[in-house]
């Protein structure tokens, strides 16, 4: 007699899906992502409008794999790239598995908060309200802020939250998988986001201008990677001699006069390495650094490299431009002496020779483009990075 064939153990259910966090400006978004993923792929800043496109930030576990996006803020949008950075936020809720609604605990209820929640209105998913900034703020304040949600949206889910200290962020991740379908892998289990390294390079800088300039100026920067070009050791551009200081190669602007047209670049100097002006319309990129297109490979922590260690990285040259509307933002951005765009580009360095590995040449161009937010060209060429 055939015997019954024995049941096949039931496969363990593996939770994909697209999550959209969502929010009014600074709200904590991108450090939320950076923290669950346990690495940096999105600048953070306290200026409004740090994020300017989404980016997927993927985290897979035994459980299951979440695809996180991160967008820019919520706001009226009154420039093209504004119009475009609320592009991003209507496409993700059309994406989306489930939506995070991020509020900020340490804010009253107002406008742009009904504004934030009209928003989402047409999402049909599962909806969860993260309430962050926990670590600021009194515990009667968390209270009344979910009892006032409560009453304006069906959330599955209320938790508070620190994005920054990392508190109630493993009840977050579980509450997350228990509402995803059960699905195959999107992504490789290595994959961490969807943006090339190059555009990981401009938002870096970037970040440290935002860091290093106040008011409005922020908002009227962008960061355009005109080349990142592996160098040999003693092939010119400055690389000769061994014992140079990369600290000091970076820096000193002139910072006076000229008009708007003019350009500043950021060396100091004798280094035209690659021969070219800063024509941002060329974006040549002869790219040759052990590093995939997009991001991924997660990264430990790594000790500190000895100098001896150091000497023996593949050294780099990065030409970065970053574009300003008015020649006074050109003349903030550079400094008294050259000293701002010093300090962003030593900052920048650092950040930049982890992600590629490398001894790091920073070229750091300060160049007047009047209204580039509301140029499509530019737009697209920025935008454009994130890809290659
Ligand atoms: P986004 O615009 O929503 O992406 O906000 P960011 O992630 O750029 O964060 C905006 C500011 O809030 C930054 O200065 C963060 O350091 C800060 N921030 C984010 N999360 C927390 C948190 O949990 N606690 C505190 N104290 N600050 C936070
Ligand atoms: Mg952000």
């Amino acid at each position: 007699m055939p015997r019954a064939k024995k049941p096949e153990p039931p496969k363990p259910e593996f939770r994909v899906g697209y999550v959209a966090l969502i929010g009014r400006p600074n709200v904590g978004k991108s450090t939320l992502l950076n923290k669950v993923l346990g690495r940096k792929v999105a600048i953070t800043s306290d200026k409004p409008q740090t994020t300017r496109l989404s980016l997927l930030g993927i985290r897979t576990t035994p459980r299951g794999q979440i695809i996180f996006i991160d967008n820019p803020g919520i706001h009226k949008p009154l420039h093209k790239l504004n119009k475009r950075m609320m592009s991003f936020v209507h496409a993700s809720l059309q994406t989306a598995d489930l939506v995070c609604l991020l509020v900020d605990a340490t804010e009253r209820f107002g406008h742009g908060d009904e504004f934030a929640l009209e928003m989402i209105k047409a999402f049909r998913g599962p909806l969860f309200l993260l309430i962050n900034k926990v670590d600021i703020v009194r515990k009667g304040n968390i209270l009344l802020l979910i009892d006032k949600y409560k009453e304006l949206a069906p959330f599955k889910e209320i938790i508070p939250i620190s994005a920054l200290r990392g508190t109630n962020l493993d009840v977050f991740e579980k509450l997350v998988f228990d509402n995803l379908p059960d699905a195959e892998k999107l992504y490789g289990d290595d994959d961490v986001s969807d943006q090339s390294v190059r555009f990981l390079l401009a938002e870096i800088i970037r970040e440290k201008v935002l860091n290093h300039v106040t008011a409005e100026l922020p908002w009227a920067t962008a960061v355009y990677i005109d080349r990142i070009e592996r160098r040999e050791k003693g092939e010119g551009g400055g690389f000769e001699d061994e014992e140079e200081d990369f600290e000091g190669m970076v820096g000193e602007g002139q910072g006076e006069g000229g008009d708007d047209n003019e350009e500043e670049s950021a060396e100091d100097g004798g280094v035209e390495a690659g021969g070219e002006s800063g024509d941002a319309s060329v974006p040549g990129l002869p790219y040759s650094f052990p590093h995939p297109l997009f991001l991924s490979e997660k990264k430990e922590k790594k000790p500190r490299l000895t100098k001896e260690e150091l000497k023996q990285r593949p050294v780099a040259y990065v030409k970065a431009s970053i574009f300003v509307e008015r020649d006074n933002h050109r003349k903030i951005i550079i400094g008294r002496k050259g000293q701002i765009i010093k300090t962003i580009g030593i900052e920048a360095r650092r950040e930049i020779e982890e992600v590629l590995e490398a001894r790091v040449f920073l070229d750091l161009q300060v160049k007047v483009r009047p209204n580039w937010r509301d140029s499509a060209d530019v737009l697209d060429l920025i935008e454009g990075q994130k890809r290659f």
